[in-house]
């Protein structure tokens, strides 16, 4: 049986918190895409973690946790934060690495850097992790996959073609000093001595465990929005968001039973782009300082996210895009302060009404079209069972879903495992 669960929407959407709930009915948690770009906050009986590199299923003992071929590995950022959790009294999780995965190199997130001050103003607010470096690498076939790291006179020629494209952008179009062979080929030695236990050919692994009806947990980093080829391009990310990627990026070429597409009760986004429903100022930062466990702050970055209403067209959309078969709501307890509750149900674009999520260019002149709905003003974050909701936020709930059109089927009122409810 195989489970993924993925962002609707522009990513922080909480889905970290749903991976941990399900990783307890799971034998197999994988990461497919993304590196440490981005980050899962969870909270649960060890405390609070931010994971970047590692799968959320680290923190249960009968997890087996991968890192599928479709990720950009940062070894030592993965390294890090195994220590970070094992410091904090988690037992050492078991965790698998796919010989296919690339490795994030020193020079992808010195071109990262590099390329956004060139950028300047213009720049795409990276988080400088190397990302788009690294992938642009895997696809012109100059990346470090992990199965090469075991062959020293491969890595030496192969590094001879890498090291004259790079030096050249480095001097010509950065006038930065040229990289230096004998350094990289160090880090790449340090890199293998660090990832060989871990290594596993990934793809044989997944065979058996689907022979042998493992349940299998694919998650998603990011949201719908952020996907290359259907997101906010170019606003978005270098790797597919999107479920069905999942199977690839995991190294599990199978049908996927149950797509778990995952949005806030509200709209936030750390990043630049186009943000349709965003709001600003006092009504904005009104909504951060509730939002979240500790208000609307980027797991990753620390950046103020920027917030809005809920968007039901990009939502809708981002449902779509993902094919998902249920929708989790969360942070439903965070609009309790409000008497009524702004739901964006339609784009103006220059001066016609759409209810269907367009392409970049018009994105970038739509306006919302606002409903309002009514608040439920108190605090629902102690609540366990659905139906002792307040009608109102029942009614809000009814209402999302209407417009959405995918069940929803769990909603989260506090970043706690046990604050989550079933809807029937
Ligand atoms: P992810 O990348 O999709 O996992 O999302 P993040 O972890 O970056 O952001 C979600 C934030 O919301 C985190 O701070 C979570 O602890 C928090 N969170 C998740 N679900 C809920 C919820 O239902 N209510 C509240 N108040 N916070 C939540």
């Amino acid at each position: 049986m195989i489970r993924a669960v993925v962002g609707a929407n522009w990513g922080d959407e909480g889905k970290g918190k749903l991976t941990d709930v399900f990783a307890a009915e799971s034998d197999i948690v994988v990461r497919f895409q993304g590196g440490n770009n981005a980050g899962h906050t969870i909270i649960n009986e060890y405390g609070k973690f931010a994971l970047h590199m590692l799968p959320s299923g680290v923190f249960y003992g009968h997890t087996v946790n991968i890192i599928g071929n479709g990720v950009a590995l940062n070894i030592d950022a993965l390294v890090k934060e195994l220590n970070a959790i094992v410091e904090k009294g988690v037992p050492m999780p078991k965790i698998l690495v796919s010989d296919r995965a690339q490795i994030v190199m020193s020079y992808h997130i010195l071109f990262d850097k590099l390329e956004e001050e060139r950028l300047g103003k213009a720049q795409f607010g990276s988080t400088k992790s190397g990302i788009a470096p690294f992938y642009s690498d895997k696809y012109a076939k100059i990346g470090f996959q992990i199965s090469e790291l075991f062959d020293e006179q491969w890595l030496s020629d192969k590094l001879e073609r890498v090291l004259a494209q790079k030096n050249t952008l480095l001097v010509h179009l950065y006038n930065h000093q040229p990289l230096i062979k004998e350094d990289i080929l160090a880090e790449l030695i340090h890199y293998r001595s660090v990832i060989a236990p871990y290594v596993t050919d990934t793809f044989k692994y997944f065979q058996e465990a689907f022979d042998d009806n493992k349940r299998i947990l694919l998650e998603g980093q990011l949201g719908a929005l952020r996907d290359p080829d259907f997101g906010i391009y170019p606003y978005s990310t270098s790797s597919s968001t999107l479920a069905l990627y999942g199977p690839i990026g995991a190294g599990l070429p199978r049908h996927i039973d149950e797509t778990w597409a995952v949005t806030k009760a509200y709209s936030s986004c750390v990043g630049a782009g186009p943000f349709v429903s965003e709001i600003f100022d006092d009504t904005a930062h009104q909504l951060r300082i509730r939002g979240g466990d500790a208000g609307e702050y980027g797991a990753t970055t620390g950046r103020p996210r920027r917030m809005g209403w809920f968007d039901a067209v990009a939502t809708r959309y981002g449902c779509q895009v993902q094919g998902a078969t249920h929708l989790v709501l969360t942070n439903l307890d965070v609009l309790g302060y409000l008497d009524k509750i702004p739901v964006c149900v339609a784009y103006e674009t220059d001066g016609k009404r759409r209810e269907h999520f367009p392409n970049i260019t018009r994105l970038e002149h739509s306006v919302p079209i606002l409903e309002y709905v009514d608040g439920w003003n108190c605090d629902i974050s102690h609540i366990r069972n659905y139906d002792e909701l307040p009608e109102n936020c029942k009614k809000y709930v009814d209402r999302l879903e209407e417009l959405v059109g995918v069940k929803i089927a769990l909603v989260s009122n506090g970043p706690k495992r046990e604050q989550i409810m079933t809807r029937k």
